[in-house]
């Protein structure tokens, strides 16, 4: 739970009896909130920052340690949860651009420096990366690639679709290769500046859609037993390449004996591949406190709408009581919930950072993100690294290794 202090734009719009502070910490009982309102009420988060709270503290706080997750090959999602002007974007780092200050980046910059510094310390010197970013819009149900070039008209679709596993693959979309922070940033940028703005009554600046910025990282492991990988690092891409006609032909086994012993430790090789996603979601308020009408009123319903299906996949998954009858979570409800299916309570670390103002104007909207927070903390994820050993789809990788392996086990006899 981060809790926005009162900005200079706040103090301008408020009259002074709503600036009053509704929320307070008591560091007596760590990481609570205490909400004064009609009733005093207490609520407690995994983590709790006080509107004094900086940048570098939220973090190194709550975000490192999901960035050292997804280095080992962990799915890793954070939701930046909370009413439109409650530091969402500030927080994510969502708008970020290269030239921000040091102080007051948010966390997908800081993220990718730890990221790329990590990648390339010398831990790593036996692994081989590849970083590919995304960017999507939700926007009233319409998904739309922020990274995409041309007209919106000319853009490719973007389908949502399940694999086999349960994977969820997002189809259409640009994915972008990536060399480093700077490069991140210039796409997370050109991005934001794509995404849809509207005035509403309540922040015009305010994005009224959701936006999930994804970096995608391939990694090539070595994991045999030997403490130097063999030169040829690693031995094979990802997707087995198929061999040439001409090798096909000749396959005696003394052929296949020359290729083994070229490729010997291949099996000591595994592709990782995680996916980070940064989710920057629409304001959480009640369509009608923004007076919207006609074409934004639709916005609202469909944002609220998004809103609502993820609030109710957070119930299915979430509430202990619930949880042991219920079988189906209705992630198919809203292309938010389809789009993080597998984020939400499935194979990745999620961390919901929600948003609230401190001011009393705010403090309906703030009860029911301080509500819908603790539900969201009630669900359990399993997580599991997504590693596949290199040439395992490879039929005649596979057949040689057994010829090896044989070989070895004769000997041993
Ligand atoms: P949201 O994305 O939830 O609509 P923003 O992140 O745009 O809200 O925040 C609204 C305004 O408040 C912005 O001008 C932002 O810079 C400022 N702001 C948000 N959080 C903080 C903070 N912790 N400290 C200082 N200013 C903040
Ligand atoms: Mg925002």
């Amino acid at each position: 739970l981060r809790i926005k202090p009162l900005t200079n734009d706040d103090v301008n719009c408020l009259s002074t009896r709503f600036q009053r502070q509704v929320i307070t910490t008591n560091p007596a009982i760590p990481n609570s909130i205490i909400v004064q309102g009609e009733k005093k009420q207490v609520f407690s988060y995994d983590y709790v920052f006080g509107p004094e709270s900086t940048q570098e503290e939220v973090y190194t706080n709550a975000i490192v340690r999901l960035v050292e997750n997804f280095l080992e090959g962990y799915n890793v999602t954070i939701l930046a949860y909370g009413q439109t002007s409650s530091g969402k974007t500030h927080t994510m780092g969502t708008a970020d651009n290269s030239s921000i200050s040091p102080d007051s980046k948010g966390i997908i910059p800081r993220a990718m420096e730890t990221l790329f510094s990590s990648m390339n310390s010398l831990q790593c010197k036996n692994q081989k990366f590849s970083i590919k970013v995304s960017f999507i819009e939700i926007y009233n149900e319409d998904l739309i690639d922020l990274l995409g070039e041309g007209d919106m008209e000319a853009r490719s679709q973007v389908t949502i679709r399940e694999d086999s596993k349960g994977n969820i693959l997002w189809n259409g979309l640009q994915e972008i290769k990536v060399n480093g922070v700077e490069d991140v940033m210039s796409h997370l940028a050109r991005g934001s500046m794509n995404r849809q703005v509207g005035a509403t009554e309540m922040n015009s600046k305010s994005s009224r859609s959701h936006a999930v910025f994804s970096v995608i990282m391939a990694q090539q492991k070595y994991v045999g037993s030997s403490p130097t990988p063999p030169p040829s690092t690693p031995p094979r891409p990802s997707t087995p390449s198929r061999l040439s006609d001409s090798s096909r032909i000749a396959r005696s086994s003394s052929n296949l004996n020359l290729r083994m012993s070229r490729r010997f430790d291949e099996g000591d090789w595994v592709t990782v591949t995680s996916k980070f996603h940064f989710v920057d979601l629409a304001g959480s308020e009640r369509l009608k406190r923004t007076s919207a009408v006609g074409e934004r009123a639709k916005e609202g319903i469909s944002i609220n709408g998004g809103l609502l299906a993820l609030g109710n996949v957070i119930s299915a998954l979430g509430d202990p009581n619930k949880a042991k009858h219920v079988t189906h979570v209705p992630y198919r409800d809203s292309k938010l919930t389809r789009l993080l299916q597998d984020s939400l309570g499935g194979n990745a670390n999620t961390l919901m950072i929600a948003c609230v103002s401190s001011s009393e104007s705010n403090l309906n909207e703030t009860i029911n993100t301080l509500k819908y927070a603790n539900r969201a903390r009630n669900i359990k994820n399993s997580v599991s690294i997504n590693q596949e050993e290199s040439g395992w789809n490879d039929l005649e990788h596979l057949q040689s290794l057994v010829l090896k392996l044989r070989n070895e086990i004769k000997s041993l006899k």
